[in-house]
């Protein structure tokens, strides 16, 4: 088990050169972005040799992928054509990311509309576990998994917005088709975090971890923000989660990816490699 470093830290750069900046911060593994400037899967011409290359020649594992996501591609859409798109733009992903080894993709498992109710959250329902069905249909002949992720609520019904929900949602499907948890999220929910981890049970194959204010989204580093990571740490190594504890801190604005990396670094250096019950 190692830390990944989620390329979406590394927006102004392409592809092979924020694997670069993240392999010369010491780490080995990395999740990819899915879009320009970085694994652009909607062009049929996007060659990954360059970033491959990148990955053998610095040991680095791109361990997962995060998939595009938006209410055009929405896997939770009342409209079947939009539920199609979303499985499409999955289905594009799976070539490139099966030659960069890729074991993983994250993925959005809706977009819920603002002004949400329980009923219309309640009626997506079946149509986001059926997306879920042929999403691990169409990944599993590449050998991938598919992490469908927890969502951010503000204020809406949703229906994907805590990992019990999440877990209802995945009861029964195929064992390539998981559970991503991700500790902003649940935080700007105002969930509890340890609950959450307990909540995602044996389903928990994916991790995103960043911090905010308890209101908004903001993707800082672990150590800028009000989570009390000693719980949420002390449930995940209860678990049995064997995966990589990916990093997924953005550089907002004028910030500089290199320095909230560093910053990433020296608040996890306080919590020790990752590890779970299983580990040796
Ligand atoms: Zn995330």
């Amino acid at each position: 088990m190692n830390y990944s470093v989620a390329t979406s830290l590394f927006m102004r750069y392409d592809l092979p050169t924020a694997i670069e900046r993240i392999a010369d911060a010491g780490f080995v593994e990395v999740e990819l972005w899915t879009r320009a400037p970085h694994l652009d899967a909607t062009d049929p011409h996007y060659d990954v040799g360059p970033a491959l290359r990148t990955l053998v020649e610095r040991g680095v594992k791109a361990t997962s992928c995060h998939a595009p996501f938006g209410p055009h591609m929405n896997l939770g859409s009342p409209d079947p054509s939009v539920r199609a798109a979303g499985i499409d733009s999955l289905r594009s992903l799976l070539e490139p990311c099966a030659k960069l080894g890729v074991e993983t993709i994250v993925v959005h498992p809706n977009v819920a509309p603002q002004g949400q109710t329980d009923e219309q959250a309640e009626a997506t329902k079946p149509l986001i576990r059926d997306s879920m069905v042929k999403a691990g249909d169409v990944a599993r002949p590449f050998g991938l998994r598919l992490a469908f992720e927890n969502m951010l609520s503000a204020g809406r019904s949703q229906p994907c917005g805590a990992m019990a929900q999440l877990h209802e949602l995945v009861d029964g499907l195929a064992d390539n088709v998981g559970l991503c948890f991700d500790t902003g999220h649940a935080f700007a929910n105002g969930l509890d975090l340890a609950s959450e981890v307990r909540d995602s049970g044996d389903r928990l194959i994916a991790l995103h971890v960043h911090n905010n204010d308890g209101e908004v989204d903001r993707h800082w580093p672990p150590g800028r923000g009000k989570i009390a990571w000693t719980p949420f740490l002390e449930a995940l190594r209860e678990t049995r989660f064997e995966g990589a504890w990916t990093l997924e801190s953005m550089a907002r604005g004028d910030e500089d990816p290199i320095v909230n990396l560093e910053k990433t670094k020296a608040a996890i250096s306080a919590w020790g490699p990752p590890a779970g019950a299983d580990s040796p």
